[in-house]
């Protein structure tokens, strides 16, 4: 009997009719001859009711019972859908997290999956049952009950999917489909039929909250097609699979956050070990930062700067501050009125110009950009909040995201291709029952030969970036990894840029022209770099990644001169003499989760 796991989110379950309606969808299903697990978020916007509650009565309640109370949300509404679906005339059973055996590990709030033992489940499907599953929970070790964070229905969805081998999962919520940015924020947005996991990846975890970002972490690992739908109307909806929509489109989505920070360490001694101690307090409590800049040092001393969820920001300026008394940086700082808006696709790894493409438009339309960041498959800029919606539509109309692709592929053809090859690879074929959710990595490589450009003082006022990739790109060169940052001290900037080493010469002479056209401070080219990858599923969420790539580059004494972050990579820039050491080392560190 084929299996099909269908959850809905909690809109689609808001009220008694609407809860009538996915019962509908459930017993439909069933009787096309599947077995049937509905996954259910929540009613409406309980959870943010619970949470407000929780605030009432604490202003910083225990995560253990924020866990208690906010699994409650769900444990009403599978209990309603089970006694719709009776009303309606079929057989289902409610199940919580821990009654499905969905163990976890104990990080409230934010738990990890580890197992789940689908015994209890199948034993009900094989009599027939409609089997209602509690989204969102799961128990520890110790039968605490714990939550997978904001959002994770989607992730107990697919992950029920992988472990019972679900022919597919349907994730019925209020759009119909996977858009180009959030259709509520750009009416403009286009649906898309198709789009990779990899693509899907960076965008959830860049802020499209459309799917939990670990539930397509889940996906990739064990190829799990989604079908993204509306629980309001029968058309099909987006299919989040292996294959991308276009081989050529650079850009196939964009988000904003809205709410992000900026933080910056001042004055960090720059010797190796002194980012490990800055990221390690932050990672441990598994805080996922995103466009760290490190502004290249002077007198000794670097700035380091990174963007965060302000949800996440009294946490993280905790632990920053304990780490800068710890390694003498001068001082923190931060600015919680910033927003970052990013662009993700596959197809800009094989571009040239994307980057560039995307700060000419922004500051055409006089946005100012605070910090960029670049990394494969992304490019991130932060910005003002109240210039954010305006760098949103610019950049969704510079890279044309409002119209199909000319060679846009729909389900239909990707699904034809693939049953001409011979198997559809998986990435984890072997289950590892004890843990699902662990980090799963891929390589770890070395590119060498690379040098790096770091211009100071750059005015910061809007178009500079793009006015220096236009010389840039006019003299052909071929930028890899770019960073700006902020450089406190006199409100200036600072750009660096890798690109391969025979190009440096003439990198230089562009960068003396830049000097005298906008009375840059200085430029300094370094000569022979390499950058180090590390590359995974779901790297930034594993925050243990970044720190484990700190922490062996530090103890092998290999300063990382930049770094930046993906959910499919981590690359650090270090000097080229040493990068067969920190290859080696970065082997050593990572030989268990590559095997
Ligand atoms: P559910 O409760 O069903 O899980 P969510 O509110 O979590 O629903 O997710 C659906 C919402 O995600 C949509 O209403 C939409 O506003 C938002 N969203 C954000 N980015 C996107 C995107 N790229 N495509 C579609 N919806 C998006
Ligand atoms: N109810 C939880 C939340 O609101 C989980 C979910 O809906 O996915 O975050
Ligand atoms: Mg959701």
């Amino acid at each position: 009997m084929s299996l099909i796991v269908q959850k809905f989110g909690g809109t689609s379950v808001a009220d008694a009719e609407k809860i009538r309606a996915a019962a509908r969808k459930a017993i439909r299903a069933q009787q096309q001859g599947h077995g049937v697990v509905v996954v259910v978020s929540a009613m409406g916007k309980n959870t943010d009711r619970l949470l407000e509650l929780a605030r009432d009565v604490n202003e910083k309640p225990p995560a253990r019972e924020l866990d208690m109370l906010v699994s409650t949300g769900e444990q009403v509404s599978v209990a309603l859908v089970a006694m719709a679906i009776d009303a309606l005339g079929s057989k289902a059973v409610s199940l919580t997290g821990g009654q499905m055996g969905i163990r976890t590990d104990s990080t409230y709030t934010k738990a990890r999956i580890q197992s789940i033992n689908t015994e209890r489940i199948e034993r009900w499907l094989n009599e027939g049952y409609i089997v209602i599953a509690a989204g969102f929970q799961g128990i520890d070790e110790d039968l605490n009950i714990t939550t997978l964070g904001r959002g994770g229905s989607d992730t107990t969805a697919v992950a029920l999917a992988a472990v019972l081998g679900a022919s597919a999962c349907e994730i019925y919520t209020d759009v119909d489909g996977v858009y180009t940015t959030d259709p509520r924020a750009l009416p403009e947005a286009r649906r898309v039929e198709v789009i990779s996991y990899d693509e899907m990846l960076e965008l959830a975890s860049l802020g499209a909250g459309v799917m939990h970002s670990r539930s397509i972490e889940f996906a990739k690992k064990f190829g799990v097609p989604i079908h993204v739908r509306s629980s309001f109307s029968d058309i099909e909806g987006t299919m989040i699979v292996a294959e991308p929509e276009s081989e050529t489109s650079p850009v196939s989505g964009a988000t904003l956050t809205r709410d992000e920070a900026r933080v910056t360490v001042h004055g960090v001694p720059d010797v190796p070990g002194t980012s490990l101690e800055i990221f390690s307090g932050i990672a441990a409590r598994k805080i996922s930062i995103d466009m760290i800049v490190q502004n290249v040092g002077r007198h000794g001393r670097a700035d380091i700067s990174f963007s965060v969820p302000t949800s996440e920001l009294s946490a993280t300026l905790e632990a920053v501050r304990e780490a800068a008394e710890r390694i003498g940086a001068e001082r923190v700082t931060y600015d919680q009125d910033v927003a970052k808006v990013s662009v993700v696709g596959l197809g800009m790894a094989k571009q040239t110009g994307v980057a560039h493409q995307m700060f000419r438009a922004l500051a055409d339309a006089d946005v100012n950009i605070q910090m960029i960041t670049t990394s494969e498959i992304k490019i991130s800029a932060l910005v003002a909040r109240d210039a954010a919606q305006t760098a949103l539509r610019t950049v969704h109309r510079v890279f044309n995201l409002e119209s199909t692709p000319s060679d846009a592929k729909s389900w239909e053809q990707i699904r034809a291709e693939r049953s001409e090859r011979a198997d559809v690879e998986t990435l984890v074929t072997r289950l590892r029952e004890d843990a699902l959710e662990e980090l799963t990595l891929t390589g770890i490589a070395m590119v060498d030969h690379q040098a790096l450009l770091t211009l100071r003082g750059v005015p910061d006022q809007p178009g500079i970036a793009a006015d220096i990739f236009d010389a840039i790109g006019n003299a052909g060169i071929f930028v890899d990894m770019i960073v700006q940052g902020i450089d406190a001290e006199n409100g200036r900037t600072s750009i660096s840029l890798t690109f391969p080493q025979d190009e440096l010469p003439r990198c230089l002479e562009v960068a003396a022209q830049l000097k005298q056209q906008y009375g840059l401070e200085d430029f300094h080219g370094t000569e022979e770099i390499a950058k180090l990858t590390v590359s995974g599923i779901g790297l930034r969420s594993h925050t243990s990644v970044g720190t484990g790539m700190f922490r062996a580059l530090a103890e092998a004494g290999i300063n990382v001169q930049m770094i930046n972050t993906s959910e499919l990579q981590v690359n650090a820039v270090v000097d080229g003499k040493q990068a067969q050491k920190g290859l080696v080392a970065l082997e050593a560190a990572f030989a268990e989760a590559l095997r």
